[in-house]
């Protein structure tokens, strides 16, 4: 670590030396311009090449940065030290408004919301008098500190790239934390990601909030740098050229984010003088070459330029240093034999299809409970009433002597529940070890504070010292630094039940894990179930695979049609008649 942030500051300190260098000023003017759109972008990265969230609407929060501080400045007669400070309150206080009402819509009502949001406030901006309407603010004063102006030139140069530089670094060490493996995980949807106690909603809203606070640290930068401010810079157009910028250069890496700036701002000059010449006449001709290298890139190149420099690069291996760590603490666990969860005549209906129909059974602490039926009969279903994904229409769920019905599956995951999908759910670009620390999330509390200051050290240790302890528990030691979403089907599967385990439950829901399974994965995961049986673990196991069924399970609940057929050991079972026709005879 100490050696990684030497080089990572001699680097800084390298790009910022650039300012002592002979460049042409307008050479750092351009640099200046890249700088600014850089924070924006970084922003972008996080929102949305991270969480998945598009937003057109960044330029809105540089506009409000810019004129926040513009406005203080010019009627205050405030410092622009401290204004930067009434934008970001200004900002923080838009972003909370736009977010706490956008985020919770999903799919492309966001994106036509951060519209909305871009076009009102450009309007706001241009028929406010306080803000000199279309014609905006002029003579605004410069940055300066004691007295030596850092408003223009390579003054302005060093403020904005060790900007720059420093929230770079800090999205580095966010991306790489607790916090930043919540926020990763919300780009495919939020269910996985509540299951393992993340709550996305408030995980979504602060990434709004950073990546809106970067926009208006730009904004403050711009506005004293040109000293005059209008609309113009903060409308749509401008909120679509910083998502271009950013696909561009790869909206996925922190330093896509920089590619993208700077490719587009080159581009866009050289573009403007050799344009009118080529074509013969003047006009905004780039915007169409800038169209077709768009949808170029996304055809060709949808990860952006910076994945193509990525691929070269070496890929850094963690390194283990969390031998030492002190271990988690774990929760108090039923004791043999106590009821974990008692499902009283739970009850689903979807609209008038009863998929669950007054189901009751219980599974008691060290059991392995199969729960059976042909495709349909409503285990999934089951399943999903459970763990809290859906609400029941009646009857009640227990859990360890609380009734947890009703809560969010966020809550329930809280008190010991943990769960795989039928459908494997993880973070495909991140390692194995990483995607199952996202199951020691409700474990941890460092925030993304101390993400991004790096104080969150000692508690990263003791979570990857935990994830490296559940997958060899269940044989996946040597898999630790693969990329998850390199494994086979066998693998990714255990890899899930690692990562239910990670969060200490006292009850593993397993749905379908033998499905896709080669025949030796099947005996191997069979292992893996006795074992943790052994070792005291409660599962409840849907399965559509009856040897692996009877082989390991102490009792079993068979549905059919959404309503009990019969429950017993899997003797009583196998030889009971009902199930033999109904069961075997439509499976078989
Ligand atoms: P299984 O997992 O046993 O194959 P499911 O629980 O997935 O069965 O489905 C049980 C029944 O409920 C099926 O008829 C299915 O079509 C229906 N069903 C499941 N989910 C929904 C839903 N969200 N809306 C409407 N019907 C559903
Ligand atoms: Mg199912």
């Amino acid at each position: 670590m100490s050696k990684q942030a030497l080089i990572w500051g001699a680097q800084g300190v390298a790009i910022l030396a650039l300012a002592l260098l002979p460049l042409p000023d307008f050479w750092i003017t351009q640099l200046n311009y890249i700088g600014l759109y850089s924070l924006t972008c970084l922003g972008l990265v996080l929102l949305t090449g991270v969480a998945g969230l598009t937003s057109f609407g960044q330029a809105a929060f540089v506009g409000i940065g810019a004129y926040a501080s513009g406005w203080f400045t010019l009627n205050m007669g405030l410092s622009p030290w401290l204004t930067l400070f009434i934008g970001l309150a200004f900002t923080t206080a838009s972003a909370l408004l736009v977010g706490g009402i956008t985020l919770r819509m999903s799919g492309h009502y966001l994106p036509l919301a951060t519209i909305a949001w871009a076009l009102s406030l450009y309007y706001l901006m241009g028929n406010l008098d306080v803000l000199g309407k279309y014609d905006g603010l002029l003579g605004l004063p410069g940055l300066n500190v004691l007295g030596w102006d850092i408003g223009q030139g390579r003054g302005f140069f060093v403020l904005t790239w060790a900007l720059v530089l420093v929230a770079a670094a800090a999205l580095l060490f966010l991306l790489d934390s607790r916090a930043g493996r919540a926020m990763r995980s919300l780009r495919n949807g939020k269910l996985m990601a509540e299951a393992m106690g993340v709550n996305t909603l408030r995980y979504k809203i602060i990434i709004f909030l950073i990546a809106a606070q970067l926009a208006s640290v730009s904004g403050w930068l711009f506005a004293h740098f040109q000293r005059s401010i209008n609309p113009s810079p903060f409308g749509l157009k401008m909120g679509i050229e910083y998502l271009f910028m950013s696909v561009v250069g790869g909206i996925g890496h922190v330093w896509g984010a920089l590619t993208g700036a700077i490719l587009t701002k080159l581009m866009e000059d050289q573009l403007q003088v050799l344009l009118p010449k080529l074509i013969g006449t003047s006009g905004s001709y780039e915007v169409i070459v800038f169209g077709i290298v768009l949808v170029m890139m996304l055809k060709f190149l949808p990860d952006g330029l910076w994945s193509m420099v990525q691929r070269k690069l070496p890929r850094p291996q963690r390194v283990v240093d969390w031998a030492q760590a002190a271990a988690l603490p774990e929760r108090s666990k039923p004791a043999p034999g106590d009821r974990v969860l008692h499902a009283k005549a739970i009850r689903k209906q979807f609209g008038g299809l009863t998929a669950v129909n007054n189901i009751s059974f219980e599974i008691k602490a060290g059991q392995i409970v199969g729960l059976i039926g042909p495709n349909g009969a409503g285990k999934s279903t089951t399943f999903n009433l459970i763990t809290g994904v859906l609400g029941l229409t009646s009857g009640e769920v227990v859990f360890r002597g609380e009734v947890v019905s009703g809560m969010p599956s966020r809550e329930i995951a809280k008190r010991g529940m943990s769960r795989t999908f039928q459908h494997v759910k993880m973070i495909p670009d991140m390692t194995v070890l990483e995607n199952v620390a996202l199951g020691a999330h409700l474990r941890g509390n460092k925030g993304v504070v101390s993400a991004m200051t790096r104080t969150n050290q000692a508690e990263e240790r003791q979570l990857f010292k935990e994830a490296q302890k559940q997958l060899e528990r269940i044989g996946m030691g040597q898999y630790l630094h693969e990329q998850a979403g390199n494994l086979a089907m066998g693998p990714q599967r255990l890899m899930e039940i690692a990562r239910a385990l990670c969060s200490d439950p006292a009850l593993l829901l397993l749905d379908e894990p033998a499905a896709g399974l080669r025949h030796k994965e099947k005996q191997a995961l069979g292992t893996v179930l006795r074992q943790l049986q052994a070792e005291g673990v409660s599962i409840l196991l849907v399965e559509h695979d009856m040897e692996l069924v009877m082989d390991v399970c102490d009792h079993l609940v068979v549905m059919e049609f959404g309503t009990l057929l019969t429950q017993g050991t899997p003797e009583q079972i196998q030889q009971d008649p009902k199930v033999r026709a109904a069961y075997l005879g439509t499976e078989h």
